[in-house]
């Protein structure tokens, strides 16, 4: 039928985008942002912390990459403790950036090269706020090698909703979503993919979840980072 060899051609033309989660999938985490999660409950909910720490890094574990600010939430229940939290969170992740600075996953770089001698749009989606994605990027000097970034609240929602893919596709004219492809490190990149309606939704082992996680969410492949990428399109 021929309307299959136009599908599976479609499937294999060049992307126009490719979204890549930050921590864990183009910057190095190193446990920062769960040590940074620990830091927050401690300083903000000492006694929620003292009677159920295990719980709740359980939860921001299995729960890495949604927005930060509704995890806390969800683990708090008050949004205005919730906000708290997530302030302490902040500065704690800013804290260890400032004495141990930030460092790229190998690879990214001329990963985001390679994509754009290609003239592939290359898009940066977090759960951090704005003013940390900025130390970020600032520290890597990334502003200039990507097309745009985009945080949660500028969004709408955060991850496992796919609101800042949405916005990045839609800021940078690329109506077909099935001609990108979405990159992360943990599960809930992988929902927002798929829920996107990205034909190419990859895994990378370089950050929070493994690989079994990631056949179980259906990603459509996993690869051990950001650097095997070019070898995919
Ligand atoms: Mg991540």
């Amino acid at each position: 039928m021929p309307g299959h060899s136009y599908l599976r051609l479609g499937i294999h033309m060049k992307p126009l985008m490719v979204a890549f989660d930050v921590a864990g999938t183009t910057v190095a985490d190193g446990g920062v942002v769960i040590e940074s999660f620990s830091q927050a409950f401690k300083r903000t909910q000492p006694e929620l912390w003292e009677t159920k720490s295990e719980t709740l890094m359980a939860y921001a574990l299995e729960t890495m990459g949604q927005s930060k600010i509704a995890v806390f939430t969800h683990l708090i229940g008050d949004v205005q403790q919730a906000e708290i939290a997530n302030v302490a969170f902040e500065q704690a992740y800013l804290e260890e950036v400032e004495s141990n600075g930030v460092a790229s996953i190998p690879g990214a770089e001329e990963t985001f090269e390679f994509l754009k001698s290609h003239a592939i749009h290359i898009v940066l989606t977090t759960g951090f706020s704005r003013p940390t994605l900025d130390v970020i990027l600032k520290s890597l000097n990334w502003q200039s090698r990507i097309s745009l970034s985009v945080t949660p609240a500028e969004a709408g929602r955060g991850r496992p909703f796919p609101d800042m893919l949405v916005k990045a596709a839609s800021d940078l004219l690329v109506l077909d979503h099935a001609n990108t492809i979405v990159v992360g490190d943990t599960v809930a990149d992988i929902q927002a993919g798929l829920t996107f309606g990205a034909s190419r939704v990859i895994g990378v082992l370089s950050g929070a979840h493994t690989n079994e996680m990631f056949i179980d969410a259906h990603a459509t492949s996993v690869i051990n980072s950001v650097a095997d990428l070019p070898s995919l399109i």
